[in-house]
């Protein structure tokens, strides 16, 4: 008896367990994440993305760091911005397999309304947190819906709530020519995330995108919106940049630097980001390693290379199949292969100089005012000036002598 008794007792139990697990589960499903929660999933899930560069002296200028939704970046004057980084909804109609928004993957769906993000936002810059806003999204229904909305946010902070700093906005690839129009009038910077170098790339990453209909041409179209507006010196958007996810299916070096160089020169690129692919869980690509964050770095590097040292692409360093060494900088690589004859930095002229390891843009500034003044004899010299010496001493004369640092190494 006392057995039966704790049998029923324990199937009550049961019943009433299952009635409040299902009606917390129903609860659950229909009741709206409130603000804090959508800010910690979409705040989350915008910086998810966020390029992961390992730490280094030489490309410090360009590196970005996350911190939960708050995203330090460098504006083109210089100095670092915190940027409100979010995505206006993370549903997503594509199933792009190494993206954490992919439908593919199971997860909690949420957007925030345009009037709820621009208050939030609005309130996290009076309370000093934030500097600007990073805006994204993941696309539904369409392209044009999703900018529209996306607007909709961008309009409220220009408009009602007075807000005149910066914005950076993503176009949506797809999106009609009007949306990206709008868009290139109330953002300070647009960019539009290319993911792959080509189009059979891209089939793999992002199988639901076209490179050159759905991106590329709307990247054309945001510089000549651009270009037009500066012409008639109306205010827009200053600046166009990209991004590419590095490792996950098979591109080279080689082909994301070749497209990085075309688009500096037709799209006027200011500049592209890499993020190493890591495998998000359940997503279709979770078994594939991680790629290298030290490949991502001298991609950075190679760009720079390429926009501010006037090197070509075809001057890249790239082995037999296409990508460059990771033991040291493309620049040293380079000056290993091709720089033969030390240069002498009292005569050289600029474009010489940028091409010496440790010397950048800023160095060369210095050291052709420098030598105006007086004759450049010593590394200590270089050193005042900004260069990292340890690797510029081989590859350069000081008033025509060796330095000793060049001696020992030959
Ligand atoms: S379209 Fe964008 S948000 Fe959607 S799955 Fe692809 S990468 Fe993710």
């Amino acid at each position: 008896m006392p057995r039966l008794y704790s049998l029923h007792i324990c199937a009550i139990l049961w019943w009433f367990g299952q009635v409040l697990i299902g009606g917390a589960m129903s609860a659950a499903m229909i009741i709206e994440p409130d603000i804090q929660q959508k800010l910690a999933i979409l705040g989350g899930e915008a910086t998810d993305e966020v390029t992961d560069v390992p730490a280094s002296q030489s490309i410090r200028q360009g590196i970005k760091h996350a911190t939960g939704f708050i995203y330090n970046a460098k504006p083109e004057g210089g100095g670092v911005t915190r940027l409100f980084k979010v995505l206006q909804t993370n549903a997503c109609k594509f199933s792009c397999p190494y993206c954490f928004t992919s439908c593919a993957i199971r997860r909690q769906r949420t957007s925030f309304r345009p009037d709820e993000l621009a208050t939030t936002f609005v309130s996290l810059q009076r309370a000093r947190r934030v500097d600007g806003l990073f805006l994204s999204s993941g696309i539904v229904p369409d392209a044009d819906a999703t900018m529209e909305q996306m607007l909709a946010t961008v309009e409220r902070l220009r408009f009602k709530e007075g807000y005149t700093g910066y914005i950076h906005l993503k176009l949506i690839p797809g999106a009609s020519f009007e949306y990206i129009e709008r868009a290139v009038e109330l953002a300070d910077r647009v960019s539009l995330n290319l993911e792959a170098p080509n189009q059979a790339r891209l089939n793999r990453l992002a199988p639901d995108k076209k490179f050159t209909e759905s991106m590329w041409e709307r990247m054309a179209w945001a510089t000549r919106l651009m270009r037009r507006a500066r012409q008639e010196g109306r205010p827009a958007a200053r600046s166009l940049t990209t991004q590419f996810v590095v490792g996950a299916v098979g591109e080279s070096d080689r082909e994301l630097l070749e497209t990085i160089q075309r688009a500096h020169r037709e799209l006027g690129l200011w500049r592209a980001y890499f993020s190493a692919f890591h495998p998000i869980e359940r997503s279709p690509l979770a078994d594939q390693p991680a790629e290298d964050p030290t490949r991502a770095l001298r991609l950075y590097q190679s760009d720079f290379l390429l926009r501010d040292y006037g090197f070509r692409y075809d001057d890249l360093p790239f082995d037999a199949q296409g990508l460059l060494p990771r033991d040291r900088t493309p620049k040293q690589a380079w000056a290993e292969r091709y720089l033969v004859e030390p240069i002498e930095v009292n005569r050289a002229p600029r474009h010489v100089l940028l091409r010496v390891p440790g010397i950048g843009p800023r160095a060369v500034d210095k050291i052709i005012a420098a030598r105006r003044e007086s004759r450049l004899r010593d590394l200590s010299q270089l050193k005042r000036l900004g260069v990292n010496t340890g690797w510029a001493a081989p590859y350069v004369l000081l008033d025509g002598r060796a330095t000793a640092v060049q001696l020992a190494l030959w």
